[in-house]
């Protein structure tokens, strides 16, 4: 028979065990919690990329973004939407 200091020894070491394993579990969890979140952030950058990308203008030769400031804008009549092209874009347009 097991004597009462050994009992108490055994309770306390399967605690222990239950409680690194509860640590454990809860370290994965935060480590899962922490690759989503990073992901997450990751698409929130994608997506605010995409977003500052729509709202600026866009080449309507090449269609890429232009950076502000450096378009050229070309003004359709009544009707045409206004158009906007890189420099050198517009350059290739009036050489074409
Ligand atoms: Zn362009």
């Amino acid at each position: 028979m097991l004597k009462k200091t050994e009992i108490c020894e055994k309770i306390s070491q399967d605690e222990q065990f239950k409680i690194k394993e509860k640590l454990e579990t809860a370290l994965l969890t935060l480590q899962a919690l922490r690759n989503k979140s990073s992901e997450l952030m990751r698409q929130c950058e994608k997506i605010r990329k995409l977003g500052s990308e729509h709202k600026g203008k866009v080449c309507s030769k090449c269609g890429d973004a232009i950076e502000s400031g450096h378009e050229i804008i070309f003004k359709g009549s009544a009707g045409m939407q206004t158009r906007y092209y890189h420099k050198e874009c517009f350059e290739e347009l009036l050489v074409s």
